[in-house]
Order: structure tokens, then C-alpha cells, then sequence
């Protein structure tokens, strides 16, 4: 069972409509796929429907961004109702931040020196809702000025660096409550990627994720080594959690696995898609 319930279109930082993100996704040979793009189910219509024509299992998803004390964590909600309206209405709450942060993070790299990333930004944002810090740095690289997306996080993007702002995004809780209204199951992403947490720290993560009723964390993501795969693999295990495969996929040119090409999950771990319709 080739599963992948962890992919952005363009609607978000993907760099594929829906459509041929599935029909890519069906290339590679994807039996179960979801679709979860940041904050946003706009594409989940079309890429159902593309699915439907290929007779590719498919499932409604999403990933919210949300603030954990000071760190940002993602949750993703698989299965989700795409209507349902409290889901669709925190969900246009906390996309409606991100037009601010961009003028943030615009302002704050004009000071470093690059001027006009707003502009750039928003060009290649095809969803104007959805403007992320992808769409600043595949600007800066198509300007000649950087070489690659993961050089413009390093330098100028991620926490720390010049063109870093602070924001807040969801509560926890209320990602994990939208995701539960809406019929969905909710999913720690990548967890290797929340360095700043110390070891303690992701342990209260899951406490507070589990204690909301969140039941599931990916084990096998696109970012984790084989060694952080294992790591999570013992905390599926240790907690009781379903376990996810997610390549994050956003790009051929720009991420580490292609969709539907991440590593198998560990057998004996109980797979979140044994709970998807
Ligand atoms: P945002 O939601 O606007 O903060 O953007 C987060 C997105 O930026 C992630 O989902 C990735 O697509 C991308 N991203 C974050 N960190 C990196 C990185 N180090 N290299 C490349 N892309 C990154
Ligand atoms: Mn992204
Ligand atoms: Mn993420
Ligand atoms: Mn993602």
C-alpha cells in the first residue's frame, strides 16, 4: 500500500495545480493520497475529482499552521469534511494573517537590502490568500540573486535571519478541535523539524496534542533522516499514536522526495490510513 498523506498544489507553496500533482501522484504510483495544503482546501475539489477519474483513493486534508509557545507547529488534519464551516472558517482566520506578515517580512528584507520582494512574492503566489515565505524565496532565485530556495531560508528566511518575522497562527487546541468538527484525524507533521524544542519540550507537545484527543504523528516525513524516522517510530509506539507517511512533496526541483517515494513505515506500527474511509 503506497500511502502519501502529505503533499502541497499550488492553492498554498506547491509548485503544481491539484490536478497534476495526483496525476503525478498516480505516475509514482501513490494507492492513497492526500492532499494538504497550508491553511487552505481550496484545491481538494479538484484534485478528488482528478483522483476520482484515475481510481486513486483520495482523502481531503490540510495542514494549520499553529504557535506552540513561541515555535511554529504544524498539524495535519486528514479526512476532514471540506465544508465544514467551523473548520472553513478558522481555517480563512488564520490565512487572513499571512497578508500582514508579508508586508513583514517584505519590509524587514528592504532593510537587509532587497527591495520590491513584495511584488515578486505575490506574482508567484497563485493564490494571493496564500502568500508564504516560498513564494519570497522562489522570487529571490528567480531573480538571479539566490541559487536555490533552501540557500534563501538559510540566509535570509528562516528564524533568526533578516527577513524572519514573528507571527501567530492557530492555537493548538483549536487546530486539533477544527480538524475533530470536521470529521478529520489530526497529525503531528514533521516533528524531527521542531529543533528549538528541547527534548522535554516535544514530550509536552504530545502530552498537550494527545490530551486535546490528537492521535496520530508522521513517522516517515520527506525532512526525516533514517535515524529521526526511528526516533518517532518509538514515540508512536511508547504513546499509543497512529503513524504517518508524508513526503511533503512541493516540487520536483526544490524537495528531498518526490510524492509517493518516501521509505515504507515500520511494520509493526499501526497506520493512520487504517482509519480513513
Ligand atoms: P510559511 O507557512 O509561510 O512560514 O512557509 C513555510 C514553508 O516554507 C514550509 O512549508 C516549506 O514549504 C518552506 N520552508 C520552510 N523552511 C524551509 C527550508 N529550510 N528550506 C526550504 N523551504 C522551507
Ligand atoms: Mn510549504
Ligand atoms: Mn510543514
Ligand atoms: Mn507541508
Amino acid at each position: 500500500m503506497n500511502a502519501d498523506l502529505h503533499c502541497h498544489s499550488s492553492v498554498s507553496d506547491g509548485c503544481l495545480d491539484p490536478a497534476a500533482l495526483v496525476r503525478r501522484a498516480r505516475d509514482n504510483g501513490v494507492d492513497l493520497l492526500a492532499l494538504t495544503d497550508h491553511d487552505e482546501l481550496g484545491g481538494v475539489a479538484e484534485a478528488a475529482a482528478e483522483a476520482a477519474l484515475l481510481g486513486m483513493r483520495f482523502v481531503a486534508g490540510v495542514e494549520i499552521s499553529v504557535t506552540y509557545g513561541d515555535e511554529t507547529v504544524h498539524i495535519v488534519g486528514l479526512g476532514v469534511d471540506p465544508d465544514d464551516p467551523l473548520l472553513c472558517a478558522g481555517l480563512a482566520r488564520v490565512r487572513e494573517g499571512r497578508e500582514g506578515r508579508a508586508e513583514r517580512i517584505a519590509a524587514e528584507l528592504e532593510r537587509a537590502g532587497l527591495r520590491g520582494t513584495l511584488a515578486g512574492a505575490r506574482r508567484l503566489a497563485r493564490n494571493p490568500a496564500m502568500i508564504g515565505r516560498a513564494h519570497f524565496a522562489r522570487h529571490l532565485v528567480a531573480c538571479g540573486l539566490m541559487p536555490d530556495v533552501r540557500t534563501v531560508f538559510e540566509h535570509y528566511l528562516a528564524r533568526g535571519k533578516p527577513g524572519f518575522v514573528s507571527h501567530r497562527w492557530a492555537e493548538l487546541a483549536e487546530a486539533v478541535g477544527w480538524i475533530h468538527g470536521a470529521g478529520g484525524i489530526a497529525v503531528v507533521a514533521h516533528p524531527a523539524r521542531y529543533h528549538r524544542l528541547p527534548a522535554a519540550a516535544l514530550e509536552k507537545l504530545f502530552d498537550d496534542f494527545t490530551a486535546v484527543g490528537g492521535e496520530g504523528v508522521e513517522v516517515v516525513a520527506g525532512s526525516h533522516t533514517p535515524d529521526e524516522m526511528l526516533r518517532f517510530a518509538s514515540l508512536a509506539r511508547r504513546r499509543g499514536l497512529l503513524a504517518s507517511r508524508a513526503s511533503d512533496f512541493h516540487s520536483a526541483d526544490e524537495s528531498l522526495v518526490d510524492v509517493g517515494r518516501c521509505r515504507p513505515l515500520p511494520p509493526d506500527l499501526v497506520p493512520v490510513w487504517s482509519r480513513l474511509p
